[in-house]
């Protein structure tokens, strides 16, 4: 399968259970990020393609909304069984798309297959409830059905695990879904879509459309799709809520984000420098739970700085299919980006410690390449601590006390993760509860919620109420209907018109 979906020229649309040639003329680019060439392009779909996608999933739903339960979770432990066993040739795909290492494109894929395992004990999250003689004679009851037609447009960096948040449940649930993946990895949505065929998926059910704004507009503002899942940066995220609220869907739209790690003076020093390494280089910064701000309480932050540099100088940067710490960005473009913001805070009068633009890789020449970079006493005005860089530059941010670090990262217009490091139960039981962030790891700098809790941050970090996968999303994807039933027998005649009441 993998050589089928991802080795050929044009990546293109998977609907109705098929690859379908792209006609639209327009393609956009898709490099091996790790060599820096370009290995494929990929299809952008125009109107009439969008509008086959949607009639696609709009011809599927009533008859998958109307496959039993019990299928429908037989279909879903298949892709299961699936994905677990084949998640190594998923893994090749993130790496050479992405440009992650092999590892951390394993760990990805495991955090996508854990909201499959919760799903597929979906029919006791749709469960209605049922009040028997609420009136005499009369019974009330209610029941969970889905949307019909829902719309998913995801980001370059989890091209497995943000689909894979969204589409067993919307699936499950009984929706049929169009999924826009990002035009930078698009290759792993057309793998998932023909591996959950192959698992018994009805034709149309799943269908992936390919593309860039001119796809997500037209999701946003076709009258068939009933509801929109968004994740990527803020702006885009604000447009898409905006828009398709506007045009009556539903909508949560999860944004971007700058997570703050608190030390307080307190914590094991060697503990923080692995959690801040980790955290901030892991997938060379381009997660939306990384850690991109130490907030260092002092005395704390020359001795962390000095365990941080120790522990990259042990860091390999390269190819992720070699046994490398550390991948390269996902494009050129980005990578200029990211390293300009080391110019940026220099001219803000921070102090760089480690340059990434100094890496010495084990990869290709030509690979978008930029090593781990840490930039101490930056000023909270400048744009290295107000921008989401997404990238490997950590800061440090350096302040005087416990109260001063909540205000700062309450002060941000972020809230997707923070940390707090203490051996202070106290203290990180009051930080819980101070800090208006939606996601927050004590001791645990990563601390994306489990597939039955639910993930989605504060502020600019989501807009719309829901967050993703565990009980919101089976709520985000069905809506409730409540039936008041009276069985006729000849005690209820009669003629009554005031307001009905018990
Ligand atoms: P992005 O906003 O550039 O793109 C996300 C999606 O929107 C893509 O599918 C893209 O094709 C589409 N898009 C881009 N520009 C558009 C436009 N003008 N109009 C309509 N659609 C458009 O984000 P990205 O660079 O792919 O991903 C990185 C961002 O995603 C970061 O900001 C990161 O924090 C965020 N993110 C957030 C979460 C979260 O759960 N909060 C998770 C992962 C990533």
């Amino acid at each position: 399968m993998t050589d089928v979906l991802t080795d050929t020229a044009v990546v293109t649309h998977y609907i109705n259970g098929a690859l379908v040639e792209s006609t639209s003329g327009r393609t956009a680019p898709v490099y091996d990020p790790a060599l820096g060439v370009q290995t494929k392009q990929v299809a952008l779909a125009d109107e009439a393609e969008i509008a086959a996608a949607i009639a696609a999933a709009k011809a599927a739903f009533p008859a998958w909304r109307d496959t039993s339960l019990t299928r429908r979770q037989q279909i879903m432990f298949a892709f299961r069984e699936l994905l677990a066993a084949r998640r190594g040739e998923l893994a090749e795909i993130l790496t050479a798309e992405h440009g992650k290492v092999l590892s951390d494109a394993a760990g990805e894929i495991t955090r996508g297959l854990e909201v499959v395992e919760f799903v597929c004990g979906f029919p006791h999250l749709i469960k209605g409830d049922y009040s028997e003689n609420v009136s005499t004679g009369i019974d009330v009851y209610s029941t969970r059905g889905p949307l019909g037609v829902v719309g998913m447009i995801s980001p370059f960096n989890f091209p497995a695990m943000v689909p894979l948040w969204f589409f067993p449940v919307a699936i499950a649930a009984g929706n049929t879904v169009v999924l826009k993946p990002s035009e930078k990895d698009p290759s792993a949505a057309n793998w998932l879509a023909a591996l959950f065929t192959e698992a018994g998926l009805p034709d149309g059910v799943l269908n992936v459309l390919h593309g860039d704004k001119v796809a997500v507009d037209g999701l946003l503002n076709s009258p068939d799709v009933k509801a929109i899942s968004f994740v990527g940066s803020t702006p885009i995220a604000r447009y898409v809520y905006e828009t398709a609220t506007r045009n009556g869907k539903r909508v949560q739209a999860l944004g971007g984000a700058k997570n703050h790690m608190l030390v307080l003076p307190d914590a094991d020093l060697d503990l923080v420098a692995d959690a801040a390494v980790n955290a901030g280089f892991g997938s060379a910064g381009e997660r939306c739970m990384a850690i991109s701000v130490v907030v260092a309480v002092e005395p704390v932050a020359d001795e962390l700085i000095e365990k941080i540099q120790s522990r990259v100088a042990g860091l390999v940067v390269g190819d992720g299919r070699r046994a490398c710490d550390m991948g390269p960005l996902v494009t050129e473009v980005h990578r200029d980006k990211v390293a300009s913001y080391i110019d940026i805070a220099t001219a803000d009068g921070a102090s760089v410690v480690i340059d990434g633009r100094d890496v010495v890789v084990d990869g290709a020449p030509d690979g978008f390449w930029l090593g781990p970079t840490l930039i101490d006493k930056v000023s909270t005005s400048s744009k290295v601590y107000t921008d989401e860089i997404f990238g490997p530059v950590l800061s440090i941010v350096r302040v005087a006390s416990y109260e001063e670090g909540v205000d700062l990262i309450n002060a941000s217009p972020y809230g997707n993760g923070t940390a707090i490091f203490t051996n202070d139960g106290g203290a990180a039981r009051r930080f819980q509860n101070e800090v208006e962030v939606g996601m927050i790891g004590i001791n645990v700098p990563i601390p994306v919620p489990v597939s039955y809790y639910s993930f989605g941050g504060f502020k600019d970090s989501i807009f719309g109420d829901s967050k993703a996968y565990g009980i919101d999303g089976f709520q985000f994807y069905t809506r409730q209907k409540a039936i008041t039933s009276r069985w006729l027998d000849p005690s209820h005649g009669g003629i009554n018109l005031g307001f009905p009441q018990n």
